[in-house]
Protein backbone atom coordinates (compact mmCIF):
# COMPACT_ATOMS: atom_id res chain seq x y z
CA UNK A 1 0.00 0.00 0.00
CA UNK A 2 1.88 3.08 -0.83
CA UNK A 3 2.63 5.32 2.30
CA UNK A 4 0.59 8.30 1.44
CA UNK A 5 -2.44 5.83 1.24
CA UNK A 6 -1.98 5.10 4.88
CA UNK A 7 -4.09 6.97 7.44
CA UNK A 8 -2.58 9.79 8.52
CA UNK A 9 -2.96 8.94 12.37
CA UNK A 10 -1.50 5.57 11.69
CA UNK A 11 1.48 7.31 9.48
CA UNK A 12 1.95 9.74 12.49
CA UNK A 13 2.51 6.80 14.70
CA UNK A 14 4.65 4.74 12.19
CA UNK A 15 6.95 7.67 12.26
CA UNK A 16 7.44 8.15 15.41
CA UNK A 17 8.31 4.62 16.18
CA UNK A 18 11.08 5.20 13.43
CA UNK A 19 9.80 5.02 9.85
CA UNK A 20 10.79 7.16 7.49
CA UNK A 21 8.33 9.60 6.38
CA UNK A 22 7.96 10.20 2.71
CA UNK A 23 10.56 12.21 1.20
CA UNK A 24 9.33 15.34 -0.97
CA UNK A 25 10.50 15.17 -4.48
CA UNK A 26 13.27 17.56 -4.15
CA UNK A 27 14.62 15.58 -1.44
CA UNK A 28 14.36 11.92 -3.30
CA UNK A 29 17.94 10.36 -3.84
CA UNK A 30 18.54 8.94 -6.91
CA UNK A 31 20.12 5.54 -8.92
CA UNK A 32 22.69 5.31 -11.69
CA UNK A 33 24.11 2.16 -10.39
CA UNK A 34 22.01 -0.72 -8.00
CA UNK A 35 23.42 -0.40 -4.67
CA UNK A 36 22.59 -1.89 -1.26
CA UNK A 37 22.89 0.40 1.79
CA UNK A 38 22.56 -3.14 4.27
CA UNK A 39 26.18 -4.46 2.58
CA UNK A 40 27.52 -0.59 3.24
CA UNK A 41 29.59 -0.90 6.27
CA UNK A 42 31.73 2.91 6.02
CA UNK A 43 30.19 6.04 5.17
CA UNK A 44 32.48 8.40 4.56
CA UNK A 45 31.56 12.50 3.81
CA UNK A 46 33.30 15.14 2.19
CA UNK A 47 33.14 18.34 4.24
CA UNK A 48 32.27 21.58 1.47
CA UNK A 49 29.38 21.48 -0.26
CA UNK A 50 28.94 18.01 1.14
CA UNK A 51 28.14 18.06 4.94
CA UNK A 52 27.87 22.24 4.84
CA UNK A 53 25.42 23.82 2.62
CA UNK A 54 26.76 26.78 1.53
CA UNK A 55 24.83 30.03 1.20
CA UNK A 56 25.80 30.41 -2.48
CA UNK A 57 25.45 34.00 -3.13
CA UNK A 58 26.97 35.05 0.25
CA UNK A 59 30.24 32.70 -0.63
CA UNK A 60 29.92 34.37 -4.26
CA UNK A 61 30.12 37.49 -2.50
CA UNK A 62 33.04 37.44 -0.47
CA UNK A 63 35.49 35.86 -2.76
CA UNK A 64 34.34 37.93 -5.44
CA UNK A 65 35.15 40.98 -3.34
CA UNK A 66 38.37 39.33 -1.97
CA UNK A 67 39.30 38.21 -5.68
CA UNK A 68 38.92 41.91 -6.92
CA UNK A 69 41.17 43.21 -4.36
CA UNK A 70 43.83 41.06 -4.95
CA UNK A 71 43.41 41.41 -8.53
CA UNK A 72 43.84 45.51 -7.73
CA UNK A 73 46.98 45.05 -5.78
CA UNK A 74 48.68 43.33 -8.52
CA UNK A 75 47.92 46.29 -11.06
CA UNK A 76 44.55 46.17 -12.48
CA UNK A 77 42.54 49.08 -12.50
CA UNK A 78 41.26 50.27 -9.93
CA UNK A 79 37.87 50.44 -11.82
CA UNK A 80 37.88 46.96 -11.26
CA UNK A 81 35.80 47.69 -8.00
CA UNK A 82 32.68 48.51 -9.42
CA UNK A 83 32.30 45.15 -11.51
CA UNK A 84 28.77 43.67 -10.07
CA UNK A 85 28.79 40.02 -11.48
CA UNK A 86 25.54 38.01 -12.07
CA UNK A 87 25.74 35.20 -9.68
CA UNK A 88 23.62 33.22 -12.20
CA UNK A 89 26.01 33.86 -14.67
CA UNK A 90 28.06 30.56 -13.52
CA UNK A 91 26.70 27.54 -13.21
CA UNK A 92 28.12 23.44 -12.87
CA UNK A 93 29.62 22.12 -15.46
CA UNK A 94 30.42 25.18 -17.56
CA UNK A 95 33.52 25.27 -19.78
CA UNK A 96 36.28 27.76 -20.06
CA UNK A 97 37.67 28.88 -23.27
CA UNK A 98 40.34 30.87 -21.81
CA UNK A 99 42.45 31.81 -24.96
CA UNK A 100 39.16 33.50 -26.34
CA UNK A 101 37.41 34.57 -23.47
CA UNK A 102 34.27 32.27 -24.05
CA UNK A 103 32.11 30.61 -21.38
CA UNK A 104 30.29 27.50 -22.76
CA UNK A 105 27.75 24.61 -21.66
CA UNK A 106 27.79 21.17 -23.31
CA UNK A 107 25.93 18.50 -24.75
CA UNK A 108 27.32 14.96 -23.71
CA UNK A 109 29.04 14.37 -26.77
CA UNK A 110 31.13 17.42 -26.14
CA UNK A 111 29.40 19.29 -28.20
CA UNK A 112 28.71 23.16 -27.80
CA UNK A 113 25.26 23.95 -27.31
CA UNK A 114 25.27 27.61 -25.90
CA UNK A 115 28.30 29.90 -25.05
CA UNK A 116 29.36 33.50 -24.10
CA UNK A 117 31.83 35.88 -24.61
CA UNK A 118 32.23 37.55 -21.82
CA UNK A 119 28.50 38.51 -21.01
CA UNK A 120 27.46 38.26 -24.76
CA UNK A 121 25.76 34.99 -26.25
CA UNK A 122 27.29 34.16 -29.58
CA UNK A 123 25.48 33.37 -32.49
CA UNK A 124 25.25 30.42 -33.55
CA UNK A 125 27.04 31.03 -36.84
CA UNK A 126 29.73 32.20 -34.35
CA UNK A 127 29.75 29.27 -32.13
CA UNK A 128 29.94 26.63 -35.14
CA UNK A 129 32.64 28.82 -36.76
CA UNK A 130 34.83 28.53 -33.65
CA UNK A 131 33.83 25.40 -32.36
CA UNK A 132 32.22 22.99 -35.11
CA UNK A 133 35.59 20.55 -35.20
CA UNK A 134 36.71 21.17 -31.85
CA UNK A 135 37.00 18.50 -29.87
CA UNK A 136 37.29 17.78 -26.14
CA UNK A 137 40.83 16.31 -25.07
CA UNK A 138 42.41 18.80 -27.76
CA UNK A 139 44.17 21.50 -26.51
CA UNK A 140 43.70 20.64 -22.77
CA UNK A 141 45.45 23.72 -21.57
CA UNK A 142 43.16 26.09 -23.22
CA UNK A 143 39.98 25.06 -21.46
CA UNK A 144 39.20 24.95 -17.88
CA UNK A 145 36.00 22.61 -16.38
CA UNK A 146 34.01 23.67 -13.53
CA UNK A 147 33.26 21.24 -11.25
CA UNK A 148 32.73 23.03 -8.05
CA UNK A 149 30.24 25.28 -6.72
CA UNK A 150 33.70 26.54 -5.58
CA UNK A 151 34.30 27.74 -8.59
CA UNK A 152 31.22 30.22 -9.97
CA UNK A 153 32.83 32.82 -8.15
CA UNK A 154 35.39 32.98 -11.02
CA UNK A 155 33.85 32.60 -14.05
CA UNK A 156 31.34 35.21 -13.20
CA UNK A 157 34.20 37.60 -12.55
CA UNK A 158 36.23 36.44 -15.88
CA UNK A 159 33.14 36.94 -17.58
CA UNK A 160 33.02 41.01 -16.43
CA UNK A 161 36.67 41.16 -17.15
CA UNK A 162 36.52 39.54 -20.50
CA UNK A 163 33.64 42.97 -20.73
CA UNK A 164 35.98 45.18 -19.78
CA UNK A 165 39.12 44.31 -21.52
CA UNK A 166 36.80 44.26 -24.79
CA UNK A 167 35.14 47.63 -23.85
CA UNK A 168 37.37 49.85 -22.28
CA UNK A 169 41.13 48.82 -22.95
CA UNK A 170 42.39 52.19 -21.99
CA UNK A 171 41.74 51.53 -18.39
CA UNK A 172 44.95 49.10 -18.43
CA UNK A 173 48.63 51.32 -18.34
CA UNK A 174 49.17 52.38 -22.16
CA UNK A 175 45.52 50.94 -23.28
CA UNK A 176 47.32 47.49 -23.30
CA UNK A 177 45.01 45.10 -21.40
CA UNK A 178 46.20 41.76 -20.72
CA UNK A 179 44.97 38.43 -22.61
CA UNK A 180 42.06 36.70 -21.73
CA UNK A 181 44.32 33.89 -20.53
CA UNK A 182 46.06 36.25 -18.81
CA UNK A 183 43.39 37.62 -16.79
CA UNK A 184 41.95 34.11 -16.65
CA UNK A 185 45.27 33.37 -14.63
CA UNK A 186 45.41 36.26 -12.74
CA UNK A 187 41.67 35.13 -11.26
CA UNK A 188 42.14 31.93 -10.86
CA UNK A 189 45.63 32.41 -9.02
CA UNK A 190 43.81 35.03 -6.94
CA UNK A 191 40.60 32.89 -6.02
CA UNK A 192 43.48 29.96 -4.87
CA UNK A 193 44.68 32.24 -2.49
CA UNK A 194 41.66 34.19 -1.03
CA UNK A 195 41.17 30.11 0.26
CA UNK A 196 44.20 29.97 1.16
CA UNK A 197 45.42 32.90 3.03
CA UNK A 198 42.29 33.60 4.91
CA UNK A 199 40.60 36.37 3.03
CA UNK A 200 37.12 33.67 2.61
CA UNK A 201 37.85 31.41 5.94
CA UNK A 202 38.28 34.11 8.30
CA UNK A 203 35.26 35.85 8.06
CA UNK A 204 33.45 32.44 7.48
CA UNK A 205 34.93 30.96 10.82
CA UNK A 206 33.97 34.35 12.58
CA UNK A 207 30.04 34.18 11.46
CA UNK A 208 29.30 30.83 9.76
CA UNK A 209 25.76 31.25 9.88
CA UNK A 210 26.07 33.88 7.54
CA UNK A 211 28.01 31.36 4.84
CA UNK A 212 26.84 28.02 5.63
CA UNK A 213 22.93 27.02 6.38
CA UNK A 214 22.44 24.82 9.66
CA UNK A 215 20.72 21.99 8.10
CA UNK A 216 18.44 20.59 11.22
CA UNK A 217 18.30 16.88 9.90
CA UNK A 218 22.09 16.90 9.61
CA UNK A 219 22.84 15.19 13.26
CA UNK A 220 20.08 13.00 13.04
CA UNK A 221 20.73 11.61 9.53
CA UNK A 222 24.73 10.53 10.53
CA UNK A 223 23.37 9.33 13.82
CA UNK A 224 20.71 6.83 12.07
CA UNK A 225 23.72 5.24 10.04
CA UNK A 226 25.62 5.18 12.95
CA UNK A 227 22.42 3.18 15.27
CA UNK A 228 22.24 0.96 12.11
CA UNK A 229 26.14 -0.07 12.88
CA UNK A 230 27.99 2.00 9.80
CA UNK A 231 31.25 3.45 10.55
CA UNK A 232 31.40 7.25 9.67
CA UNK A 233 34.27 8.82 8.51
CA UNK A 234 35.21 12.63 7.52
CA UNK A 235 37.29 13.17 4.43
CA UNK A 236 38.19 17.00 3.85
CA UNK A 237 40.49 18.99 2.15
CA UNK A 238 39.89 21.60 4.16
CA UNK A 239 42.45 21.91 7.54
CA UNK A 240 41.26 21.54 10.68
CA UNK A 241 40.72 24.58 12.61
CA UNK A 242 38.08 25.39 9.32
CA UNK A 243 37.18 22.02 9.40
CA UNK A 244 36.36 22.34 13.58
CA UNK A 245 35.03 25.16 13.03
CA UNK A 246 32.86 24.39 10.12
CA UNK A 247 31.47 21.43 11.76
CA UNK A 248 31.20 22.60 14.96
CA UNK A 249 28.38 25.19 13.85
CA UNK A 250 27.00 22.07 12.25
CA UNK A 251 27.09 19.28 14.68
CA UNK A 252 28.19 20.40 17.62
CA UNK A 253 25.67 20.18 20.80
CA UNK A 254 23.18 18.89 18.39
CA UNK A 255 22.36 15.80 20.65
CA UNK A 256 23.29 14.71 24.14
CA UNK A 257 24.11 11.88 23.08
CA UNK A 258 27.33 12.89 21.33
CA UNK A 259 29.88 14.61 23.06
CA UNK A 260 31.14 17.11 20.18
CA UNK A 261 31.19 16.49 16.19
CA UNK A 262 34.25 14.31 16.49
CA UNK A 263 32.07 12.08 18.27
CA UNK A 264 30.02 11.11 15.09
CA UNK A 265 33.29 10.31 13.00
CA UNK A 266 35.48 7.16 13.35
CA UNK A 267 38.09 8.27 11.14
CA UNK A 268 38.83 12.48 10.64
CA UNK A 269 41.13 13.36 8.07
CA UNK A 270 41.39 16.37 7.03
CA UNK A 271 44.13 19.04 4.41
CA UNK A 272 43.31 15.44 2.58
CA UNK A 273 44.78 16.89 -0.71
CA UNK A 274 42.17 15.15 -2.97
CA UNK A 275 42.39 14.18 -5.64
CA UNK A 276 45.79 13.47 -4.95
CA UNK A 277 44.94 11.65 -1.95
CA UNK A 278 43.56 9.01 -4.45
CA UNK A 279 46.46 8.08 -6.37
CA UNK A 280 49.85 9.52 -4.12
CA UNK A 281 51.39 7.85 -1.39
CA UNK A 282 51.32 10.79 1.29
CA UNK A 283 51.84 9.82 4.69
CA UNK A 284 49.23 10.60 7.53
CA UNK A 285 50.10 13.22 9.72
CA UNK A 286 48.36 12.78 13.77
CA UNK A 287 47.02 15.66 15.09
CA UNK A 288 45.32 16.46 18.65
CA UNK A 289 42.22 17.84 19.28
CA UNK A 290 43.10 21.35 19.17
CA UNK A 291 45.06 20.76 15.49
CA UNK A 292 48.52 20.56 16.66
CA UNK A 293 51.04 17.90 15.61
CA UNK A 294 51.75 14.65 17.15
CA UNK A 295 54.51 12.14 16.55
CA UNK A 296 56.03 11.64 13.01
CA UNK A 297 54.16 11.36 9.85
CA UNK A 298 53.20 7.45 9.21
CA UNK A 299 51.79 5.60 6.77
CA UNK A 300 49.10 3.59 8.44
CA UNK A 301 45.83 5.27 10.72
CA UNK A 302 44.26 3.86 13.76
CA UNK A 303 40.39 4.48 14.34
CA UNK A 304 39.12 7.13 16.47
CA UNK A 305 42.33 9.74 15.80
CA UNK A 306 42.68 12.48 13.69
CA UNK A 307 44.87 13.13 10.51
CA UNK A 308 46.06 15.77 8.18
CA UNK A 309 47.33 14.33 4.44
CA UNK A 310 47.59 10.78 3.89
CA UNK A 311 46.30 8.53 1.36
CA UNK A 312 43.64 6.19 0.29
CA UNK A 313 44.94 3.10 0.78
CA UNK A 314 46.39 3.43 4.19
CA UNK A 315 42.76 4.74 5.04
CA UNK A 316 41.58 1.68 3.78
CA UNK A 317 44.08 -0.68 5.41
CA UNK A 318 42.64 1.22 8.43
CA UNK A 319 39.07 0.27 7.32
CA UNK A 320 39.40 -3.75 7.21
CA UNK A 321 36.58 -4.29 4.75
CA UNK A 322 36.47 -4.62 1.09
CA UNK A 323 36.09 -1.07 -0.60
CA UNK A 324 32.75 -1.44 -2.29
CA UNK A 325 31.57 -2.04 1.42
CA UNK A 326 32.26 2.01 1.66
CA UNK A 327 30.29 4.58 -0.17
CA UNK A 328 32.13 7.87 -0.12
CA UNK A 329 29.79 11.38 -0.09
CA UNK A 330 31.16 14.03 -2.04
CA UNK A 331 30.35 17.12 -4.09
CA UNK A 332 33.31 17.58 -6.24
CA UNK A 333 32.59 15.45 -9.43
CA UNK A 334 35.96 15.12 -10.32
CA UNK A 335 38.06 15.45 -7.29
CA UNK A 336 35.52 13.49 -4.68
CA UNK A 337 33.33 11.29 -7.74
CA UNK A 338 35.74 10.77 -10.65
CA UNK A 339 38.88 9.85 -9.39
CA UNK A 340 37.42 7.96 -6.19
CA UNK A 341 35.53 5.71 -8.64
CA UNK A 342 38.74 5.07 -11.10
CA UNK A 343 41.06 4.19 -8.15
CA UNK A 344 39.87 2.96 -4.85
CA UNK A 345 37.18 0.80 -5.87
CA UNK A 346 34.55 3.13 -3.35
CA UNK A 347 30.98 3.39 -4.35
CA UNK A 348 30.33 6.87 -4.62
CA UNK A 349 27.18 9.25 -3.74
CA UNK A 350 27.37 12.69 -5.20
CA UNK A 351 25.79 15.79 -3.66
CA UNK A 352 24.30 18.13 -6.08
CA UNK A 353 23.12 21.41 -4.18
CA UNK A 354 21.09 22.17 -8.02
CA UNK A 355 18.76 19.23 -7.84
CA UNK A 356 16.37 20.84 -5.31
CA UNK A 357 15.83 23.64 -7.77
CA UNK A 358 15.95 21.63 -10.82
CA UNK A 359 13.37 19.89 -9.48
CA UNK A 360 11.18 22.60 -8.16
CA UNK A 361 11.27 23.69 -11.86
CA UNK A 362 10.87 20.55 -13.64
CA UNK A 363 7.72 20.10 -11.54
CA UNK A 364 6.04 23.58 -11.62
CA UNK A 365 6.87 23.18 -15.70
CA UNK A 366 5.51 19.70 -15.96
CA UNK A 367 3.24 20.37 -18.61
CA UNK A 368 5.44 22.53 -21.20
CA UNK A 369 8.35 20.08 -20.31
CA UNK A 370 5.92 16.97 -21.70
CA UNK A 371 4.88 19.83 -24.18
CA UNK A 372 8.19 19.61 -25.46
CA UNK A 373 8.93 16.48 -25.03
CA UNK A 374 6.26 15.36 -27.17
CA UNK A 375 7.06 17.96 -29.85
CA UNK A 376 10.48 17.32 -30.13
CA UNK A 377 9.67 13.51 -31.03
CA UNK A 378 6.92 14.95 -33.31
CA UNK A 379 9.86 16.74 -35.36
CA UNK A 380 12.08 13.93 -35.39
CA UNK A 381 9.31 12.00 -37.42
CA UNK A 382 8.33 14.68 -39.47
CA UNK A 383 12.08 15.35 -40.25
CA UNK A 384 12.17 11.57 -41.16
CA UNK A 385 9.49 11.48 -43.75
CA UNK A 386 10.42 15.24 -45.13
CA UNK A 387 13.74 13.35 -46.19
CA UNK A 388 12.06 10.21 -47.45
CA UNK A 389 9.93 12.70 -50.17
CA UNK A 390 12.49 14.63 -51.10
CA UNK A 391 14.56 10.95 -51.80
CA UNK A 392 11.72 10.31 -53.18
CA UNK A 393 11.41 13.52 -55.23
CA UNK A 394 14.70 13.38 -56.51
CA UNK A 395 14.37 9.93 -57.78
CA UNK A 396 10.93 10.63 -59.40
CA UNK A 397 13.35 13.72 -61.44
CA UNK A 398 15.79 11.32 -63.10
CA UNK A 399 13.00 9.18 -64.92
CA UNK A 400 11.94 10.72 -68.26
CA UNK A 401 8.76 10.59 -70.50
CA UNK A 402 10.57 8.02 -73.28
CA UNK A 403 11.34 5.77 -70.57
CA UNK A 404 8.14 5.15 -68.89
CA UNK A 405 6.37 5.52 -72.84
CA UNK A 406 8.92 2.40 -73.52
CA UNK A 407 8.49 0.26 -70.16
CA UNK A 408 4.44 1.20 -69.37
CA UNK A 409 3.61 1.57 -73.40
CA UNK A 410 1.59 5.09 -72.62
CA UNK A 411 1.32 7.64 -75.34
CA UNK A 412 3.53 10.79 -74.75
CA UNK A 413 0.23 12.92 -73.53
CA UNK A 414 -0.57 10.37 -71.07
CA UNK A 415 3.05 9.57 -69.90
CA UNK A 416 3.85 13.21 -69.33
CA UNK A 417 0.79 14.13 -67.66
CA UNK A 418 1.05 11.05 -65.07
CA UNK A 419 4.46 11.84 -64.38
CA UNK A 420 4.01 15.63 -63.72
CA UNK A 421 1.09 14.70 -61.35
CA UNK A 422 2.88 12.49 -59.60
CA UNK A 423 5.86 15.00 -58.82
CA UNK A 424 3.26 17.84 -58.73
CA UNK A 425 1.74 15.43 -55.47
CA UNK A 426 5.05 14.52 -53.91
CA UNK A 427 6.17 18.60 -54.43
CA UNK A 428 3.11 19.23 -51.96
CA UNK A 429 3.76 16.65 -49.69
CA UNK A 430 7.39 17.96 -49.57
CA UNK A 431 6.29 21.74 -48.82
CA UNK A 432 3.71 20.76 -46.54
CA UNK A 433 5.99 18.51 -43.93
CA UNK A 434 8.51 21.09 -44.25
CA UNK A 435 5.99 23.91 -43.25
CA UNK A 436 4.71 21.60 -40.24
CA UNK A 437 8.65 20.79 -39.42
CA UNK A 438 9.01 24.71 -39.14
CA UNK A 439 5.82 25.35 -36.85
CA UNK A 440 7.08 22.51 -35.23
CA UNK A 441 10.48 23.60 -34.80
CA UNK A 442 9.62 27.26 -33.80
CA UNK A 443 6.79 26.75 -31.02
CA UNK A 444 9.64 24.19 -29.78
CA UNK A 445 11.99 27.32 -29.65
CA UNK A 446 9.51 29.32 -27.61
CA UNK A 447 8.98 26.28 -25.43
CA UNK A 448 12.45 25.92 -24.36
CA UNK A 449 13.32 29.31 -24.03
CA UNK A 450 10.49 29.97 -21.64
CA UNK A 451 11.58 26.55 -19.79
CA UNK A 452 15.13 27.57 -19.79
CA UNK A 453 14.30 31.12 -18.42
CA UNK A 454 13.01 29.11 -15.25
CA UNK A 455 15.73 27.21 -14.98
CA UNK A 456 19.11 29.68 -15.67
CA UNK A 457 18.49 32.85 -18.08
CA UNK A 458 21.70 32.42 -19.65
CA UNK A 459 22.08 28.39 -19.45
CA UNK A 460 18.74 26.92 -19.10
CA UNK A 461 19.23 23.35 -16.86
CA UNK A 462 22.28 22.49 -15.43
CA UNK A 463 21.58 18.88 -16.27
CA UNK A 464 20.41 19.26 -20.04
CA UNK A 465 21.51 20.57 -23.33
CA UNK A 466 19.33 20.41 -26.67
CA UNK A 467 17.11 18.48 -25.85
CA UNK A 468 19.39 15.75 -24.10
CA UNK A 469 21.84 15.09 -21.23
CA UNK A 470 24.24 18.04 -20.60
CA UNK A 471 27.79 16.97 -20.16
CA UNK A 472 27.25 17.60 -16.53
CA UNK A 473 24.26 15.96 -16.39
CA UNK A 474 26.20 12.72 -17.93
CA UNK A 475 29.33 12.83 -15.52
CA UNK A 476 26.97 12.67 -12.91
CA UNK A 477 24.77 9.46 -14.41
CA UNK A 478 28.43 8.00 -15.30
CA UNK A 479 30.03 8.22 -12.37
CA UNK A 480 28.09 8.76 -8.89
CA UNK A 481 26.20 5.45 -8.46
CA UNK A 482 23.39 7.88 -6.27
CA UNK A 483 23.13 11.18 -6.26
CA UNK A 484 20.50 13.21 -4.21
CA UNK A 485 20.39 17.16 -3.64
CA UNK A 486 22.14 17.51 0.26
CA UNK A 487 23.03 14.74 2.91
CA UNK A 488 20.66 14.76 5.55
CA UNK A 489 18.15 13.27 2.24
CA UNK A 490 19.25 10.12 3.93
CA UNK A 491 17.02 10.19 6.73
CA UNK A 492 14.36 9.50 4.73
CA UNK A 493 15.48 6.23 3.72
CA UNK A 494 16.17 2.96 5.38
CA UNK A 495 19.53 2.49 6.00
CA UNK A 496 19.43 -0.84 4.54
CA UNK A 497 18.19 0.61 1.51
CA UNK A 498 18.33 -1.12 -2.13
CA UNK A 499 18.30 1.33 -4.64
CA UNK A 500 17.58 0.06 -7.75
CA UNK A 501 18.49 1.79 -10.88
CA UNK A 502 16.04 2.46 -14.01
CA UNK A 503 18.07 0.17 -16.28
CA UNK A 504 18.96 1.64 -19.79
CA UNK A 505 18.33 0.77 -22.56
CA UNK A 506 19.80 1.13 -26.53
CA UNK A 507 18.16 2.83 -28.96
CA UNK A 508 18.38 -0.69 -31.13
CA UNK A 509 16.80 -2.88 -27.92
CA UNK A 510 13.19 -1.45 -29.52
CA UNK A 511 12.81 -2.57 -32.73
CA UNK A 512 9.04 -3.04 -32.90
P1 LIG B 1 36.22 19.64 0.75
O1 LIG B 1 35.15 19.88 -0.24
O2 LIG B 1 35.68 19.45 2.12
O3 LIG B 1 37.21 18.59 0.34
O4 LIG B 1 37.06 20.98 0.88
C1 LIG B 1 37.27 21.88 -0.11
C2 LIG B 1 38.32 22.86 0.38
O5 LIG B 1 39.01 23.38 -0.74
C3 LIG B 1 37.73 24.06 1.11
O6 LIG B 1 38.52 24.33 2.24
C4 LIG B 1 37.89 25.20 0.12
O7 LIG B 1 38.09 26.43 0.74
C5 LIG B 1 39.10 24.76 -0.62
N1 LIG B 1 39.20 25.32 -1.95
C6 LIG B 1 38.25 25.43 -2.90
N2 LIG B 1 38.74 26.05 -3.99
C7 LIG B 1 40.04 26.31 -3.73
C8 LIG B 1 41.09 26.93 -4.47
O8 LIG B 1 40.93 27.37 -5.60
N3 LIG B 1 42.29 27.02 -3.86
C9 LIG B 1 42.51 26.54 -2.62
N4 LIG B 1 41.56 25.95 -1.89
C10 LIG B 1 40.34 25.84 -2.44
MG1 LIG C 1 33.47 19.40 -1.22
Amino acid sequence: MPYAELPKPIRSLLVAGGLEPEAPPERRIFTNRDLNLDRISIVGFDMDYTLAIYRQEAITEVSLRSAVDKLIGRGHPEQLRAVEADPRFAIRGLMVDKRLGNVMKMDRHGYVGRAYHGRRRLSSEERKAIYRFQRLGQERERFAEVDTLFELPEVALFAELVELIDSRPELWPGGKPPGYAEIWQDVRECIDEAHRDGSIKDLVRKDPGAYIERDPDLPETLHKFRSAGKKLFLLTNSFFPYTDAVLRYLLGKSSPSYADWLAYFDWVVVGSGKPGFFGDERPFQELDRKGAMVGAPRLEVQRGKIYQGGNQLGLQASFGVHPDEVLYVGDHIYGDIVRSKKSSGWRTALIVQELQQELAVRRAREITLDEIEALYTLRARIAAQVSAERHLARALGRVTVEELMAREGLDEAAATRLLETTRASVRRQVERLRAYEEETREILDRRGLEVDETFNPYWGSSFSERHDTSRFGSQVEYYACIYTSRVSNFRYVSPSKYFISPHGSMPHWHVG
